[in-house]
């Protein structure tokens, strides 16, 4: 690793290079375009011939190959426990081992429920998908439902009553709790609270009333970070009531993104991924349905990457940008000035969106203050677009205020009244308050608190009883989809600790015994054994028919929207939900941990993020140790360095700097810093009056950024619509195409039946990982914690390369490109094996044989895309966890179909060859013929966008076949003559220069 001035001084070689012009095409990192020391390690590391290895001299190789070979023959000799197994005595009636088994239940996850399908294999959950039936998922997934399933066997889980730091039972818990409740029955509930999250479940809101009716003096105060509280108080200004807004992207042609991400995060980002997807890719050389999005940029996300042009803007300039927009528009509203250097862009965006009235939607970021999402709104409403891509509903959440204001409100309250039982149930709020809680006070002062939590964490350590929480594949219970759509959530497992869901929980407290399953019939009228066929039939799908929210009809209220007073200058703040563990829910999830975040392929920690002019005004570089300070609020970090943000914006993201909540959270010391300790409770998601000072010293983080580089030139193809429609391959000039002479013997593989094959289309892919953690959660991936990483020892399958063009400070584009196996017709790494561990299958497939391999590591070092991986340390086990606990639950994670590798093996993408045979055996058993979407890999099947379509070369009417002819299909390094079976679609973009040339605007 370079040392914090080094990396500054690459950092201004590359953003020369890149201004001054010298740099063409797309680049991947600022190291690799100042060629740094750093970076030409990493390709030594990836491609031997330039190896240092090289230098040794003949004695010293014999020495480390006869090492190597005598660590290989040891290894073999490994006496293995003697271990018994039992069978089934007797067998359950419906189970058949071996046979996968699907229910529908859902998941909620940032304000919203999102319908799922989870496979069991006998008797515990083991894959999670998306529920083709709900129209929040429509078969596909995200990260977070993935990653899931990790925490249902999480060893770390809280396992039974903790009262005061010793182990309880709940049988002492609820006669202390009920006693509690009954001396406050007769003040009518007066000192009792209900703390919760976002509340988007009938049957758990019915429970809260049931409660509240019960103790009508009780509060019930929600509070969750994550709840989309602009919207609501966006659409209250408007339009004087709280309302959702739900949108539909398939009718609008134009697209304004606002600095919001909703390709990626918030309700809905799944449903919006697809739709928005829908008419990004060319049908063949047909470009005219494509759509085309703006986006103003105050953080870059998953959302502004996809967009076709960007203006970068700090965010408080966001309002008055829409200000002026909303004026030249001809909406009475008092004009902003407009922000420096955004005049022709508006004028450019302003008739985009006329020419497209009806057809065009403005979405805000749910970060940005309900001024901006009035505005955007009040665009909307002006433009036509209300009832075709937009419309307004009631909103999700029963609590209709999650924001911060409960809690503060609740502690003035205490002064008054005093607090005598607090029951807190889910959530951290402790640590996720902004801006520092003084919860803690509260809950000391209140004699009896409880907290019902799926971990110990910040909160529950402030609280006398720490209760467990049942995870949501151990529950009964629904909630809504994005749109209000009602999803079912049944269990697929008994609680594997004795714990209570929510709804079970509140149920206890009014000491009565319903059970949550009755609760969930009742509430959705299904009660009795009357309703028990219909409920069964429901559950069968999971999605209660026809159940969405019908639209709210509004009426705009333009005066309400006035001027604010003048803002500060100076440095700004931007703090979100962090892309992989949200507000730090998921901290103690190694697969989301390990999961490199879009933007930044940083894993592990949270970072300051500068932009490179920033940086330079600083004088500081990424992995430098700074001081973050906004008013009298204090962190330190390290710095990282993002292509993109504009100056004066610092992004920071929630979720790290917790100081307890399981090993993954603790295990390397406190992992990042606390960005809600930064917000503003007031205006949590942007913040002014931000200092940031470089300190001395680094700390060093884990970005995978420059891992696994390729060498070559025609990685990642893009053009714009008119280049397109110049050429439709996008091919640069200098490619030879069709270049196939070998030195192997053509047609050496024969294949008489399947020629399996994956397309991946550049155009619709949106860099959301979801496809990597999908094969991790399907092929026993495991993760290897935040030293390995730095390593460069990750194991994930498929990684997502990111690209950037033209200037660092503000580039004209960000492209991913997903990258599995490339199951090469000449695969370089199957001659170079000494063992045959890695061969070709006759039906293309290149196959690892993990018995066979010994671990030379060859085939990875001869292998173009870096797509190979080595278990360089026992990273499977799970018979322990990291601390060396003995760890059994992590063994029930693990698909059965799917080998455990052990250390010292080479694997890598097997285009899941589990499923391919799972699909096989089930055509014999009924005699029909494979076809063509039979067989769905784990990567296509949670991605959002359809991006990744897999089948048969010899069937010449399955999509993949018709993909390969498509005009914008290539191989990637072709020019290697390796011949890969995984081909590219390019990439095309809509930017408006384009427009009159397709007659669109
Ligand atoms: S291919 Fe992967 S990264 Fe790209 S959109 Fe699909 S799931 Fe997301």
């Amino acid at each position: 690793m370079e040392n914090g001035e080094s990396k500054r001084m690459w950092l201004q070689k590359a953003r020369k290079l890149l201004k001054s012009g010298q740099v063409d095409g797309f680049w991947r990192s600022f190291e690799q375009v100042a060629n740094s020391p750093e970076y030409e390690k990493w390709l030594e590391d990836e491609f031997p011939e330039r190896s240092s290895l090289f230098e040794l001299d003949r004695r010293n190789f014999m020495k480390f190959m006869g090492a190597a070979t005598l660590m290989a023959s040891l290894a073999g000799c490994r006496r293995l426990p003697k271990e018994q197994i039992v069978p089934f005595v007797k067998q359950p009636e419906d189970s058949v081992p071996g046979v996968r088994k699907r229910y529908a239940t859902s998941f909620v996850s940032q304000g919203a429920a999102m319908g799922l399908v989870v496979e069991s294999r006998e008797g515990r959950p083991m894959k999670v998908e998306g529920n083709p039936e709900h129209s929040g998922s429509l078969g596909s997934s995200d990260v977070f439902c993935q990653a899931s399933l990790y925490d249902l066997y999480d060893p770390d889980r809280l396992k039974a009553v903790q009262r005061g730091r010793s182990t309880a039972s709940w049988d002492q818990f609820w006669k202390e709790a009920r006693a509690q409740l009954q001396v406050a029955k007769e003040k009518n509930g007066q000192g009792v609270v209900l703390l919760t999250e976002s509340v988007v479940s009938p049957s758990y809101h019915a429970q809260i009333q049931k409660f509240l009716q019960a103790f009508p003096e009780a509060k019930w105060v929600a509070y969750d970070p994550l709840a989309p509280m602009n919207v609501l108080y966006g659409n209250d200004l408007l339009f004087d009531r709280k309302l959702n807004a739900v949108y539909d992207f398939r009718g609008a042609d134009v697209i304004l993104s606002v600095d919001s991400d909703f390709l990626y995060l918030g309700p809905g980002a799944v449903r919006y991924a697809r739709e928005f997807s829908s008419r990004r890719a060319p049908q063949g050389t047909d470009a005219s349905k494509l759509n085309r999005m703006f986006a103003i940029q105050c953080a870059p996300s998953v959302t502004s990457a996809a967009a076709d042009e960007v203006l970068a803007l700090k965010p408080t300039l966001v309002e008055p940008f829409l200000r002026t927009l909303a004026v030249r528009l001809g909406i009475p509203v008092a004009p902003g000035d407009t922000p420096p250097k955004s005049g022709e862009w508006i004028e450019k965006l302003a008739a985009q969106l006329q020419a497209a009235r009806g057809r065009c939607v403005v979405v805000p970021g749910l970060h940005h203050r309900p001024m901006v999402h009035a505005l955007a709104q009040a665009i909307n409403v002006h433009l036509g677009n209300v009832g075709t891509t937009v419309r307004y509903t009631q909103p999700l959440d029963f609590a209709e205020d999650a924001s911060a204001d409960g809690v503060s409100g609740l502690q003035r309250a205490a002064r008054q009244n005093p607090i005598d039982a607090v029951f807190i149930l889910g959530g951290n709020p402790a640590y996720t308050l902004p801006g520092g809680s003084s919860l803690g006070r509260l809950l000391e002062a209140a004699p009896f608190t409880a907290h019902l939590t799926s971990h110990a964490n910040e909160t529950s350590e402030l609280c006398r009883w720490e209760l467990p929480l049942s995870h949501y594949l151990e529950s009964w219970g629904d909630g809504l989809g994005y749109d209000g759509s009602k999803v079912l959530q049944q269990p697929l497992i008994a609680p594997l600790y004795h714990s209570f869901s929510e709804i079970e929980f509140i149920e206890g407290l009014l000491g009565s015994h319903r059970t949550a399953r009755e609760v969930v019939k009742e509430v959705h009228g299904f009660a009795g054994v009357q309703g028990e066929d219909r409920f069964q039939a429901m559950l069968e799908k999971g999605v209660l028919p026809t159940s969405e929210f019908g639209s709210e009809p509004v009426e705009p209220n333009f005066e309400a929207l006035e001027l604010p007073p003048a803002l500060p200058s100076g440095y700004e703040l931007i703090v979100l939900p962090d892309p992989t563990v949200l507000d730090g829910r998921f901290a103690n999830n190694p697969w989301l941990q390990e999961l490199p975040k879009p933007m930044s392929s940083l894993t592990w920690d949270n970072a300051v993020y500068v932009g490179p002019a920033m940086a330079e005004r600083i004088g500081a570089g990424t992995e430098d140790k700074v001081s973050i300070s906004v008013q009298n609020r204090k962190e330190e970090a390290a710095l990282f360095v993002m292509p993109g943000i504009p100056d004066e914006t610092v992004v920071v993201h929630m979720g790290y700097g917790r100081k307890t909540g399981g090993m993954w959270v603790t295990s390397d010391g406190t992992r990042g810093f606390n960005a809600s300790l930064l917000m503003n409770p007031a205006s949590p998601g942007v913040g002014t009056r931000v200092a940031v000072v470089k300190l001395d010293g680094k700390m060093p983080l884990a970005s995978v950024q420059v891992h696994h580089s390729m060498e070559g030139k025609d990685i990642v193809r893009s053009g714009t619509v008119a280049e397109f429609q110049a050429k439709p391959s996008l091919a640069p000039e200098y490619v030879h195409e069709g270049h196939f002479d070998s030195l192997y013997p053509e047609g050496e593989f024969e294949y008489d039946g399947h020629k399996w094959a994956m397309s991946i289309d550049l155009s619709l892919c949106i860099g959301c990982n979801a496809c990597t953690i999908a094969c991790q959660a399907e092929n026993n991936i495991p993760s290897v914690g935040k030293t390995q990483v730095q390593r460069g020892r990750e194991m994930h399958w498929i990684r997502v390369d990111r690209y950037y063009k033209g200037s660092p400070d503000a580039p004209e584009q960000t492209l991913f490109q997903p990258l599995p196996c490339m199951h090469c017709e000449n695969a370089p790494c199957e001659p170079v094996c000494p063992v045959a561990a890695t061969t070709h299958s006759k039906e293309g497939l290149n196959q690892m044989v993990y018995n066979r391999c010994v671990g030379t590591r060859y085939c990875s070092n001869n292998c173009p895309y870096k797509v190979r991986r080595f278990n360089y340390l026992n990273f499977a086990d799970k018979t322990t966890d990291k601390l060396g606990r003995d760890a059994p639950t992590l063994r029930l994670l693990n698909n059965p179909d799917v080998t455990v590798r052990g250390r010292g093996v080479m694997e890598k993408c097997t285009f899941c060859v589990q499923r391919i045979n799972s699909a096989r055996i089930e055509s014999k058993r009924t005699g029909a013929p494979l076809k063509d979407g039979d067989i769905v890999t784990a990567c296509q099947q949670a991605c959002p966008t359809q991006a990744i379509v897999f089948g048969d070369l010899s069937d010449p009417a399955s999509r993949v076949t018709k993909l390969r002819s498509d005009p914008r299909s290539y191989g990637l390094l072709a020019d290697l003559n390796t011949r890969p079976r995984t081909t590219y679609l390019a990439k095309v973009t809509n930017p408006s220069n384009t427009l009159s040339e397709r007659g669109a605007s």
